[in-house]
């Protein structure tokens, strides 16, 4: 601005004038500013009192000239510098001109000059005039927000900046290109919606909402990222609001974690699945003994709670050691899985199937209303079993056994309901097997027996407690004596005689049972080669051959080896296998039984009709008879079924050629009807009991 020296003396002017100049130096000072003036024609210069300060002089100290700035200019831009001068005296305009000096005491300082040349009328250069201004400060700001800048470009999150107010990108760095495969172009237009394809606006206005309510430095979020070829990734997300380009934005930091996520997911299955295997049967992949007892705690629980009813079922399959000594483990398998996958098929989703090891299978049927529920349940799964397991060429027939106990009724808690399932087992064993027994109170007391009865058996054993009764069986049309049946009793020396029924079936599981009939055979021979050198003609002897007997594999050996200990002609042997157990494993026993006829022995199918022989075994067989099973005489002539089946086995043998005899023959009737029908021979209390050898001989010599 002019100063105006009319109005106001010239005292007042020129102190004025001094404290214009005044504010001049501390302006200059403050910006860092010198002014400067070079007149061209004396090459003298004229600094302001600044210019001296930017080389860290005192003001005034030196002579100031040109060259004393081009001297302190760093070399490298000298060059530009008179390059600079050069244009200046060319053209009217101001020209910029930026560059690093050292000062006097060693300092590197940038500096920004602007200047102008003013020319005389002639156009000639009089004088330069310009400004320097130390700019090193603002420099280094520039540097480092570019280095910022660059650090930010090229970091390895992906990093957004998005405007606030539209969502769309402001900026995206490298990393976010590269992770989304757009071009930086192609993102800018797009906005956070295009790539977090599952994030609506009302998710991100309620992210904000808590962005501002909460007042944390940072929200977290986690999303989904979608890239340009459709593909996606997992990311954590660090959002922050600022202000970009003055503008209200939000920047957000992003990591890939979908390695993180796919990780913990696979730490997640695997724990699982290891706390599946903790609680599941690897072979049936049903729960196990740990989990079946959870489940029958928790059924207890809940059958208290709403005052139900359950039924535990403890199942077992019928001569399964059988079928794994003789065919190996690997058909055991397959039998168990075909076994569970039929029981599940028996009950109800919400029943609980379990396996508890071995052949052992629990069933919890829950809410039982009525006890037909728990007969319908039992029968199903006989039936079921019903049908042959194939296994390669072959067809196994596999039966269940089933004992059942019922909450509250028996036990209210786990280990007596538990343990009187597997009594009622026992029990439904004891029956015969391929059925099922629902416990009874006396039945603990048997529990109890059985395994008094286990010792007692192996000291049995030991001590040949085994006395074999005779049973003879006749031939009804002259009335002769055709030969005997040996049936083993235990002559107990405290508990007296025991049926074969309450320890045969204990024996076989046991494996005892082949001990047992090696010392009734041996018995037996010894007896009936005395009755023949006693001339007393006892005709054949049938012994009952276990089917662990017949698997071994010296079976043929200690039977021939008796036979001459005890002078006993293979003629008067007949052998009785079940039809059940050879039906177990068809294929061995084929083999076995036709190496034992091809040496002249006699073999008979007993118990025939309650197995469930395919006919092409039944050919198969080397037999010479079939034995009719007496529960099909039992109610003769009452039964209308057992008339049908009774005359459906007699028609099949004579088709097949084979001989006949029916046991379990009590009356008249009965006996009658068989011999009208075509079976000549019978067992049974018509017209004996089974007799102790001393009673059988007296019978003997009068018959
Ligand atoms: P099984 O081979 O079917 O024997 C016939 C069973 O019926 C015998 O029972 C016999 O006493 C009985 N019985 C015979 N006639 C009549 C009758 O008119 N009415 C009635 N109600 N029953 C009759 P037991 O002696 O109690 O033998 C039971 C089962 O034990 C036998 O059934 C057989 O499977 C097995 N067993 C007996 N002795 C031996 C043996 O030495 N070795 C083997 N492995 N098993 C044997
Ligand atoms: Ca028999
Ligand atoms: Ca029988």
């Amino acid at each position: 601005m002019p100063i105006d020296i009319e109005k106001d003396d010239v005292e007042t002017a020129l102190r004025k004038l001094n404290a214009r100049e005044g504010s001049f130096r501390l302006l200059e000072q403050i910006n860092k500013l010198g002014s400067w003036e070079v007149d061209l024609k004396t090459h003298k210069s004229i600094w302001s009192e600044n210019s001296y300060r930017l080389y860290d002089i005192e003001p005034f100290s030196i002579e100031p000239t040109l060259e004393y700035f081009l001297n302190h200019l760093l070399p490298e831009y000298l060059p530009r510098a008179q390059q600079k001068i050069k244009e200046l005296l060319a053209t009217h305009e101001a020209l910029t001109f930026q560059g690093k000096i050292r000062s006097e005491t060693g300092v590197v300082k940038d500096i920004l000059i602007n200047a102008q040349a003013l020319f005389d009328a002639n156009g000639i250069a009089l004088k330069l005039v310009g400004t320097t201004q130390d700019i090193t400060a603002k420099v280094k700001l520039e540097q480092k927000s570019q280095e910022l800048s660059s650090i930010i470009e090229n970091s390895a999150s992906e990093i957004y900046v998005v405007d606030y107010m539209n969502d769309k990108y402001l900026y995206v760095n490298k990393a976010a290109c590269d992770a989304l495969g757009y071009t930086k172009e192609e993102l800018l237009k797009l906005t956070i919606f295009d790539i977090n394809k599952e994030l609506t606006p009302e998710m991100v206005e309620h992210l904000k909402n808590s962005y501002e309510i909460t007042k944390r430095p940072y929200i977290s979020n986690q999303s989904i990222h979608t890239r340009k070829d459709g593909t996606s990734y997992h990311v954590q997300s660090h959002i922050q609001k600022i202000y970009y380009d003055s503008k209200e934005a939000y920047v957000i930091f992003d990591t890939d974690v979908t390695q993180n996520i796919l990780v913990s997911e696979l730490v997640e299955k695997q724990s699982k699945m290891l706390q599946h295997q903790a609680n599941h049967d690897p072979l049936t992949d049903l729960p196990n003994r740990t989990q079946f007892q959870q489940k029958l705690s928790d059924a207890i629980a809940n059958a208290k709670k709403h005052n139900t009813t359950f039924a535990l079922f403890f199942l077992d399959l019928d001569h399964f050691k059988d079928i794994n000594d003789s065919l190996g483990h690997h058909v055991g398998d397959v039998v168990l899985k075909e076994f569970a996958k039929r029981l599940k098929e028996s009950i109800r989703h919400e029943d609980t199937l379990a396996r508890l090891g071995g052949d052992e299978f629990t069933i919890i049927l829950h809410n039982i209303e009525k006890l037909t529920d728990i007969s319908t349940v039992a029968n199903k799964i006989i039936t079921a079993m019903q049908t042959p397991i194939p296994i390669a060429s072959n067809e196994l027939h596999i039966t269940t056994s089933i004992g059942i106990s019922i909450y509250p009724e028996h036990a209210q808690d786990k280990s007596n309901l538990l343990k009187f399932a597997d009594t009622a087992m026992y029990k439904a064993k004891a029956k015969g097997r391929n059925t099922y027994q629902l416990f009874s109170a006396g039945m603990s007391a048997h529990a109890y027996k059985r395994v008094i009865m286990e010792n007692s058996l192996r000291i049995a054993i030991k001590e040949e407690q085994f006395r074999v009764y005779y049973q003879p069986q006749i031939n009804t049309i002259d009335e002769q004596l055709r030969g005997m049946e040996a049936l083993v009793r235990w002559k107990h020396p405290t508990m007296g005689l025991v049926s074969p029924m309450d320890f045969i079936p204990l024996a076989e599981e046991l494996g005892l049972i082949v001990e047992i009939d090696r010392i009734v055979m041996k018995q037996a021979m010894k007896q009936f080669a005395l009755w023949y050198k006693n001339r007393l003609y006892p005709g054949k002897l049938s012994l009952n051959l276990a089917m662990q007997q017949l698997h071994k594999s010296d079976f043929s050996t200690v039977l021939f080896e008796t036979m001459a200990q005890c002078d006993f002609k293979k003629e008067w042997l007949e052998l009785e296998v079940t039809e059940t157990q050879v039906m177990s494993n068809p294929e061995l026993s084929i083999k076995r039984l036709k190496q034992i006829h091809a040496n002249g022995i006699d073999i008979s199918v007993d118990d025939f009709g309650t197995g469930y022989s395919s006919l092409s075994y039944l050919k198969k067989l080397p037999l010479s008879k079939l034995k009719i099973d007496k529960s099909f005489i039992n109610d003769i002539p009452k039964d209308e079924d057992d008339i049908a089946i009774t005359k459906a086995i007699i028609a099949l043998a004579k088709s097949l050629n084979l001989g006949l005899i029916a046991e379990g023959v009590e009356t008249q009737e009965q006996k009658e009807f068989l011999l009208e029908n075509g079976c000549e021979c019978i067992q049974g209390y018509l017209y004996s009991k089974p007799l102790p050898a001393d009673e059988m001989t007296k019978f003997l010599q009068t018959f």
